[in-house]
Parts: C-alpha cells; sequence; structure tokens
C-alpha cells in the first residue's frame, strides 16, 4: 500500500508574505518545503534557476535524487509544452469556466496527460525518507484544485491573505530575482490588474478551500505579529509536531536553507532572523493610489477584517 501524499498547499494571491512562512514551516521535523513548484517546469527543468539551497536547479542533490526516482532513467517531460499547458489551464480568464465546472462536480482544471508528471513529483517527494507534510507555496487557487484530484493526495490548506494595499505595493516594487546571474527583476503589476488579482483569488479559496479541519485562513498582519502561535496552528492542522518549531523567542527564528523551487529571493535567507512586520506602504504610497486600490477591492476589505481609512 502506498502512503498518502500529505500536501500543505499555501494558498493566497502573489506578494502575500507568504516567503518566510514557508521557510519556518520547511524547519519542521517531517515538513518539506518545496517552493511555488508549479514553476518547476519552467523556472528549475527549463532555466535550471537556483534552488533555495544556493545550487543550481540540476546540482541541487536533493533535487537530483526525487527527480531520479520520480521519471527513473528517461528523465522528466520536456519542460516547455508542460510549463505551457499550466500556464493556459491556470490562467484567470478560465476562472467563470472552473466556477461553472465545479457546479457540476466536474474537475475545476480540466484533468490533462501532463498531470501524470506533475503527480510523479509528489509521489516522488512523498517517498523521500523522513517526509512526513510537503509544503508547496504555489498559491494559485486552481493550482490547488488541479493537485487535489491527483491519485492519492491528501490536501491541507493554509490561505495567507494581505492587505490589499500592502499587496499591491509590493508588486510595484522593483526587487532582484536573485535566481540567475542575469540580474533579473521580480515582475511587476499596476495597481489595477493586482487589485484584481488579489479580489479574483481571495474570492475563490474562500469558495474552493472554505474553513474546515483541513483549511485554515491566516492574515500575513497577524503572522508577523504573533508568528509562533500562527505556525503551531498551521502545523497542527497540517498533521505535524506543534511543539517542535524553530523559534528561539516569540518573533526570532532560526532558519536553515530549503530547497525551494521558485519564489521571492527571502527564500534564500537562512541564520537567526527576527520577524517584521513589513508596512513600508503604509507611510510610502499616495494616498491616491491607497483610495484606487481601497475602491477596486471595497467588498473584500471588511470581510477580511481590513479598513477602509489606512
Ligand atoms: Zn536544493
Amino acid at each position: 500500500m502506498t502512503t498518502p501524499i500529505r500536501l500543505l498547499f499555501v494558498a493566497g494571491a502573489g506578494r502575500s508574505g507568504t516567503t518566510i512562512l514557508n521557510t519556518i514551516l520547511g524547519q519542521v521535523p517531517g515538513f518539506v518545503s518545496v517552493g511555488e513548484v508549479r514553476y518547476i517546469w519552467e523556472r528549475a527543468f527549463g532555466e535550471n534557476h537556483r534552488c533555495g539551497c544556493g545550487e543550481p536547479f540540476a546540482d541541487c542533490p536533493f533535487w537530483s535524487d526525487v527527480i531520479a526516482r520520480a521519471f527513473g532513467p528517461a528523465g522528466p517531460p520536456a519542460p516547455e509544452p508542460v510549463s505551457r499547458d499550466l500556464l493556459s489551464r491556470l490562467r484567470i480568464l478560465h476562472v467563470p469556466a472552473m466556477i461553472a465546472r465545479s457546479a457540476l462536480d466536474r474537475p475545476t482544471v480540466p484533468p490533462h496527460h501532463n498531470d501524470a508528471a506533475i503527480h510523479a513529483i509528489y509521489r516522488a517527494l512523498a517517498d523521500t525518507p523522513g517526509v512526513e507534510v510537503i509544503v508547496d507555496s504555489s498559491k494559485l487557487p486552481p493550482y490547488g484544485k488541479l493537485l487535489e484530484r491527483l491519485p492519492g493526495v491528501d490536501l491541507r490548506v493554509v490561505n495567507v491573505v494581505r492587505d490589499p494595499r500592502a499587496n499591491a505595493w509590493s508588486w510595484r516594487r522593483v526587487k532582484q530575482t536573485g535566481d540567475t546571474d542575469k540580474n533579473e527583476t521580480m515582475e511587476q503589476l499596476e495597481l489595477w490588474r493586482s487589485s484584481l488579482v488579489w479580489s479574483a483569488w481571495n474570492v475563490l479559496i474562500a469558495r474552493w478551500f472554505p474553513a474546515s479541519a483541513r483549511s485554515i485562513t491566516v492574515r500575513y498582519e497577524d503572522f508577523v505579529a504573533r508568528p509562533r502561535e500562527t505556525t503551531a496552528r498551521i502545523v497542527a492542522m497540517a498533521g505535524g509536531d506543534a511543539s517542535a518549531l524553530p523559534f528561539v523567542d516569540e518573533h526570532t527564528a532560526t532558519l536553515a536553507r530549503t530547497h525551494t523551487v521558485a519564489g521571492n529571493p527571502n527564500r534564500h535567507q537562512s541564520g537567526t532572523v527576527a520577524l517584521r512586520v513589513d508596512d513600508e506602504w503604509a507611510t510610502a504610497m499616495p494616498a491616491a493610489q491607497k483610495w484606487f486600490v481601497t475602491a477596486l477591492t471595497f467588498p473584500l476589505i471588511r470581510r477580511l477584517g481590513y479598513r477602509f481609512r489606512v
């Protein structure tokens, strides 16, 4: 009998401050934090970006072992078509069709033959000695729905939300990826675009992964205010040992490097790290921009516990 693939899926809109949470979760005994695996095809197989451990993906001993067990001597399929297919199946434009399909009890994301290769990676991760929970920070709700249907997957979800004004500000910042030697910067989004994406994904997460014994919602602001307590709740929900967390005090954690395949450059951070709220937006963001984002996201702001006036 094969063991279940226990997957802790970190859901949320991009730039919700999930990176430090992923790194902390990756320190819990039995947990392995693997980053945004939905990008493994493009950025790891295709472009050989750096793993969280600092090695280029192809040289990382952890991933070399996982990939060898997942695909055997034949190796993984060509990454470009898988990446293109995923991009196409998970597009925000397809959300109305996804909602219609799930209402008809059909798979939210249409199955595809590439799902076997995606599944092979998670199967090999789950079969790695010492791994009990895989932490995948792919965030995109449709990808969570795709994973939920893979054979043997026991999906747990932590939904991270962040003030939409902070989120929009973060999307405007110019930041190096640190993933290659090419000085590439992270993608930027206009305010209207990040506001709509924030709203769409948060509505879908509430609909697809409502609060339950297998799913919780955490506000980024509460997590950085009480990181130890919040992490303990998430770990317990995922079936882990909440007494073995990497904190030296309420706000300071000791972090070893993780084998994350993609994500925010902070994933390369290690050592003793003090958690601080990133609230640069509160003083740096022009009032007109704050109001613009508030106007576009207002139906959800109160429901998620944020104030209109900032
Ligand atoms: Zn690595």
